[in-house]
């Protein structure tokens, strides 16, 4: 693909509105957020969502409304998270996939997030792929360490997966891959043919992940998920201010933003 991508994480499980103010809890705010992002020239929200008291949750009548509002105000490609946050049951993270979003994230192996851990062994692996099939959404395929990226080769082979890839490099995620470049490069010399990449560049990896994914060919992740400063020590207004940096570096690298529309027919996702 030519044109960058720049997907949005608007808010996550963990980033609280104590550090960021701005931060889009309720699903009135992550659909107006969206809407910012898409106008900044972001193609894809990924998106988590929250209790009314910012705690996260994978109530499906929550995400439902949270989708809903997103579609009627923007054309913005949504992707859930299947990753959900710190306790969630399997059962609880891949529920939200029956609403039919376009997208959703499929963590491809177990991970260290600081002190606490997310499981995904290979048959929860093999359960998610089997349930976003069944609904009709493409996985981006995360990986918060090199062995995911060989796991999602498993997968592949077993024809749960259909080309072409997209992937996710999460990196710098406290007890996990830290960001560097040896790290991006052993990454992408291990993806399949006819793949594409996100880099994820957590807290300080931000503006290096953006570089070294419009370096390598890759494309762009921001948002309030992923880190809340704009630079040392200023937190961000808004996710739109990191989306319109990111648009502004693309073109400095003289390449093109693509649309949501871009998006949906390169990976083949219903429009
Ligand atoms: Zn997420």
């Amino acid at each position: 693909m030519d044109k960058v991508i720049i997907t949005c994480a608007l808010t996550g499980a963990e980033t609280t509105k104590a550090q960021c103010p701005n931060l889009p809890v309720t699903p009135e705010e992550l659909a107006q957020s969206a809407l910012e992002c898409e106008q900044a020239g972001a193609a894809i929200v990924h998106l988590h969502v929250r209790n009314p008291d910012g705690s996260p949750t994978a109530d499906k009548a929550v995400f439902k409304k949270a989708i809903d509002l997103i579609r009627k105000k923007s054309q913005v490609v949504v992707e859930i998270t299947t990753g959900g946050a710190v306790g969630m049951t399997p059962e609880e993270r891949i529920d939200p996939v029956s609403l039919e979003p376009d997208m959703a994230s499929l963590d491809c192996g177990t991970v260290n997030f600081g002190n606490d851990y997310i499981i995904n062994t290979l048959p929860i692996m093999r359960q998610f792929a089997a349930e976003m099939n069944k609904y009709g959404v493409r996985p981006t395929l995360e990986c918060f360490d090199i062995s995911h990226v060989v796991s999602s080769h498993i997968l592949i082979k077993e024809n749960l997966i259909k080309p072409p890839y997209h992937y996710g490099f999460v990196m710098n995620v406290p007890g996990a891959l830290p960001y560097n470049h040896k790290n991006i490069s052993d990454m992408i010399s291990r993806l399949p043919q006819e793949s594409e990449f996100t880099v994820m560049g957590i807290g300080r990896a931000h503006l290096p992940a953006i570089f070294a994914a419009l370096s390598f060919g890759g494309h762009i992740r921001v948002g309030f998920e992923d880190n809340i400063y704009y630079s040392k020590g200023k937190v961000a207004s808004s996710n739109a201010q990191f989306v319109e940096r990111a648009a502004r570096l693309i073109k400095e690298a003289q390449k093109e933003p693509a649309t949501p529309a871009d998006v949906r027919k390169f990976f083949g996702l219903r429009s």
